[in-house]
């Protein structure tokens, strides 16, 4: 059942191949799909913690309870490559 290489995005909800998504590297490891994460570089990389935008050198987190991605130094669990 949890061999099926299919991760469930965080934020959206769906289903999405491990390739496709990025995970976060905290006990949750939780996930997020790639077209959650670039809608949400589209609209400007905001963190959802504290409003400004993560910046190029700043490690992307994502905040599981609030639904959205953030500074990992805001306190999301930092993203890689699943
Ligand atoms: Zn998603
Ligand atoms: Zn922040």
């Amino acid at each position: 059942m949890f061999r099926l290489g299919k991760v469930t995005c965080e934020l959206c909800l769906s289903r999405v191949s491990r390739r496709q998504a990025r995970r976060g590297q905290d006990a949750q490891r939780a996930c997020v799909c790639g077209a959650c994460y670039a809608q949400w570089e589209n609209a400007g990389r905001k963190c959802v913690e504290c409003n400004t935008p993560v910046r190029g050198m700043q490690d992307v987190g994502i905040f599981v309870a609030r639904k959205g991605l953030g500074h990992s130094d805001c306190g999301g669990a930092r993203l890689l490559y699943a």
